[in-house]
């Protein structure tokens, strides 16, 4: 007889999302909570970061991991890498709970699972932490520079945003030229302020956002942006919004405050509803950047320190966001299909090729 599965229960939401594997990890001794998600190895191993966040519940948890992990099958189909789509979330505070003892536990995680998944960084982790789970399993990138690895991956990343703005302003206005443009940048982290730094070089005027109010003053007086409280951000009439913080902040209140026309910025899984929300933007004509195309250059970076690193291919794969956004819009406009959905056809036809190709003699 079939077991039953509750509507909330864990397997239910696993069938949902279309997951292969997930795996709790739980160590006292170190007081590791980590859960690493497997969602499709159709193009090949999973590949994705690891975040170390506080949730405020388990259940929080098991969503955000579960969400990223499949954006990351979409985000390696779209970017052309012959990786699947995983990830991994570690429950705990990154200030405070982080110990080199917790993360070569993770690692020993990620080494049992004999390659099915390697991690790179994310919010709440770093290159120096990729060095610890690289002491425990070579199924780890963004490892430092300095003992062979290609190093943090967010200037990388920023410039693949950078890329995915020029595309939208290009068919917006007709011009990518960002001199006299406006643009909001929510949470100016690692990648938020390699975006700062980008935009300001070409004149672009920035509006700094975060809930760190010292780094907001900070960045704002290095690169010459406007230091804005989080809290005002929907108020602020500009070209372009880009979230580089957390995800979901593309809900029904803030699209109905969004004074700007585009939305493109480096946050996983922007929208908090992809169908309700992709076609409210369009019905109010704001375009909105998929955040799995163009954030793309992080993960990029890692697959290429993977395939042996090359400078000029990673840039070179990363400029190629551009293209590849130009691409999702004109099929969005042709179909009349939402952004988000125009570039989930393109990536779901990939994987479907590629599992007859896997399939077949
Ligand atoms: P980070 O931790 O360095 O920076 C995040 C910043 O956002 C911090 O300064 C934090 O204070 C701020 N923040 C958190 N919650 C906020 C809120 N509610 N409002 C405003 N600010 C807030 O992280 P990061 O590496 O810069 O990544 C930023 C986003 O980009 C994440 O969603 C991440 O998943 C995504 N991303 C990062 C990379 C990468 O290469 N680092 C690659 C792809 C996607």
């Amino acid at each position: 007889m079939p077991v039953q599965t509750q509507p909330e229960s864990i397997f239910s939401q696993l069938d949902a999302f279309g997951h292969k594997k997930v795996v709790f990890c739980s160590d006292p001794d170190t007081g590791l909570k980590a859960i690493i998600a497997i969602h499709d190895t159709t193009l090949g191993p999973a590949l994705g970061g690891t975040r170390m966040w506080a949730y405020k519940s388990e259940a929080d948890a098991l969503n955000d991991v579960l969400r990223l992990s499949k954006g990351m099958t979409y985000k390696c189909a779209i970017a052309g890498l012959n990786m699947g789509g995983g990830y991994s979330v570690i429950i705990g505070d990154s200030r405070k709970d982080k110990t080199e003892a917790l993360m070569r536990k993770f690692g020993r995680y990620i080494k049992n699972l004999n390659g099915e998944f390697t991690t790179a960084e994310d919010v709440g982790t770093n290159p120096r932490d990729m060095e610890y789970i690289r002491m425990e399993t070579q199924h780890v990138t963004g490892v430092p520079e300095n003992i062979g690895g290609s190093g943090d991956p967010s200037p990388i990343t920023a410039l693949g945003v950078f890329m995915g703005i020029k595309a939208c302003l290009k068919e917006q206005f007709g011009s990518d030229n960002l001199a006299g443009r406006s643009v909001i940048v929510q949470g100016i982290g690692h990648v938020g302020e390699n975006l700062v730094r980008l935009l300001r070089d070409e004149n672009a005027k920035v509006y700094a956002s975060d809930i760190n109010e010292e780094r907001i003053g900070q960045i704002a007086k290095k690169y010459g942006a406007q230091a804005v409280s989080n809290n005002t951000i929907f108020d602020i009439d500009a070209d372009i919004y880009a979230p580089c913080a957390l995800g979901a902040t593309i809900n029904t209140q803030t699209i109905n405050k969004l004074k700007c026309g585009i939305i493109a910025g480096s946050a996983n899984n922007q929208l908090l509803d992809e169908e309700q929300h992709g076609q409210m933007l369009v019905d109010k004509g704001i375009l909105f950047a998929p955040d799995y195309v163009i954030n793309a250059g992080g993960i990029i970076n890692c697959y290429s320190e993977l395939m042996g690193f090359s400078k000029k291919r990673t840039l070179q794969l990363t400029e190629n966001i551009y293209e590849a956004t130009r691409n999702i819009l004109k099929l969005s406009k042709s179909e009349n299909i939402s952004t988000i959905n125009a570039a989930n056809k393109i990536a779901e036809k990939r994987i479907a090729d590629i599992r007859k190709v896997k399939s077949s003699y």
